[in-house]
């Protein structure tokens, strides 16, 4: 009998097992995808809100700025890479100052600190901004966080602490038994007096499951284009334009490892599934993001991606318990990532109602850090290399990702199974040559370190095998 089951290993789910693993709770995270992180927690704009955007009359807004204020602690206890850079939020003609004012009025109701920025003092902070910019507001306390790291290292934490992970398990159905709920996956049963859906957009038919008030979540999918790191200056902080009804709008951001993403666009469509990209979208994205800067460094471009937000018909975050034991996180769209700590202490409390949360005695509240090779100088670099040679073998040649960093990646609790978690965790895969030079070194690792068949070897999720028979020859042996 589990204490609590949380179904999805998103970043909500990540941060409530994060949050509950430091109590003497017998918990269970439930995925059905091969890897944390996989779904809208991966794709997305990773911009840290500072929260002046919500309307100050929702939990969104209380959540995001709750939520903005707990990353640094966080992110230095994880080791997970967050830089708050500050966004600008740019208006170019009458209309878009009048909704720029209604967003300062928002800012002050929201205790969120922001400067007003005229035309001089913008181009100042950012010379590739659009001419036609009239006016801005600066909000210092956005930031800019690696969402992969961050559910890796949150998970990774939570099971260092003794919290369980099953991943490819779907779940079913959920049935009410006396003690609590009874979890079916399409491979077992469990019982749990607590049930956390953190289902992403699928958490409508998780609720609809056990729940008599149907609920009903519609994708609205954002596509991207995402642009390789260069040396000339371009952006430094975040743009926005000015949010509408659909959305906060396409934004230029740099990330956290100097690449630079250009969108979202904002569609709704039937599919949960379908992360498709399409030209005609893309060519919006950009003529929109044309709007914000008058340089867009197209040959730079190295892939786009589309993510799906959770839209619920309140437009705002709701966290509820229509039967008693059963939490729901529904409507988590933007800016979900950023109040993701404060909704996990939202979580917390209404278990707290439930159970009694006793502290464990040797609850650790830090993870061991990453390698991070391309950030250390040549000496540290020796060091490490002295210690172990695995760190003198360069896999990715475009991130400056080692052997050493991949192999550590693997056996960590919460390790990477895939080419695709591989890729998440360290980044191998990420850069220029997208994979083309590294994957099928990442692919030996993999096999050699999982003691698995090169051709069982998955990119990602069940049947996403890369090689299907050896066509000659031995396997080289460069690694
Ligand atoms: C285009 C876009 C841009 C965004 N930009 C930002 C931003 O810049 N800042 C910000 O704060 N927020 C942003 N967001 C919102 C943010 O990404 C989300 O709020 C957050 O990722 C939601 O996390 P989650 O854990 O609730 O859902 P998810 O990450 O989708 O996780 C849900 C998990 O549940 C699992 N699951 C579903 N059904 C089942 C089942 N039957 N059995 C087992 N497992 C199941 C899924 O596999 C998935 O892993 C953006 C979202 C989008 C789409």
């Amino acid at each position: 009998m589990f204490d609590v089951i949380i179904i999805g290993a998103g970043v909500n789910g990540a941060f409530v097992a994060y949050r509950l693993a430091k109590y003497q709770l017998k918990v269970l995270v439930i995925d059905k995808e091969s890897d944390v992180c996989n779904e809208t927690s991966g794709a997305n704009s990773a911009i840290i809100h500072s929260g002046y955007d919500p309307d100050p009359k929702t939990l969104k807004a209380k959540l995001n700025v709750m939520g903005n204020s707990l990353y640094d602690e966080i992110c230095h206890d994880l080791d997970v890479e967050f830089k708050r850079i500050g966004s600008i939020t740019i208006a170019c003609n009458e209309e878009e100052i009048a909704a720029l004012d209604k967003l300062t009025n928002h800012a002050v109701a929201n205790k969120v600190p922001f400067t007003i920025l005229d035309e001089h003092q913008l181009r100042e902070k950012e010379p590739f901004v659009t001419k036609k910019a009239k006016k801005a507001l600066y909000a210092p306390t956005s930031g800019i966080i690696n969402p992969f790291e961050l559910c890796v290292a949150l998970m990774e934490n939570a099971m260092d602490n003794g919290v369980s992970l099953h991943l490819e398990e779907k779940v079913k159905q959920i049935i009410r038994v006396s003690e609590g709920f009874q979890v079916v996956t399409e491979q077992e049963s469990y019982l749990t007096k607590i049930v956390v859906n953190a289902a992403g957009v699928f958490a409508d038919e998780i609720n609809n499951m056990v729940c008599p008030q149907l609920e009903k979540i519609t994708p609205r999918k954002g596509e991207y284009l995402v642009f390789d790191h260069f040396t000339e200056p371009y952006v430094t902080h975040t743009l926005f334009s000015v949010p509408t009804s659909k959305g906060k709008g396409v934004l230029v951001s740099p990330s956290t490892h100097g690449n630079y993403l250009i969108g979202p666009s904002s569609t709704f469509i039937e599919e949960k599934d379908d992360e498709s990209t399409t030209k005609e979208t893309l060519n919006e994205v950009i003529e929109q993001a044309y709007r914000l800067v008058d340089y867009i460094p197209m040959n730079h471009l190295i892939r786009q991606f589309a993510g799906l937000r959770a839209y619920h018909e309140s437009n705002d975050f709701v966290i509820n318990q229509p039967i008693p034991g059963f939490i729901n996180l529904l409507g988590m769209q933007s800016p979900g990532l950023a109040s993701a700590p404060a909704t996990s202490l939202e979580v917390e409390a209404m278990i707290k109602e439930k159970i009694d949360l006793v502290l464990k005695e040797n609850y650790q509240k830090t993870r061991r850090p990453l390698y991070r090779l391309n950030k250390k100088t040549l000496a540290e670099r020796n060091e490490l290399i002295k210690r172990n040679s695995q760190f003198a073998n360069m896999i990715c040649r475009c991130e400056q990702i080692s052997e050493g960093e991949i192999v550590d990646a693997i056996h960590r609790n919460c390790g990477a199974r895939t080419i695709k978690g591989v890729k998440k965790r360290v980044r191998p895969g990420f850069g220029k040559c997208q994979g083309g030079f590294c994957e099928p070194l990442v692919m030996k690792i993999l096999a050699r370190e999982l003691k698995i068949d090169m051709k069982d070897v998955r990119f990602n999720n069940k049947g996403s095998y890369i090689l299907k028979n050896k066509t000659k020859g031995e396997n080289d042996d460069r690694l």
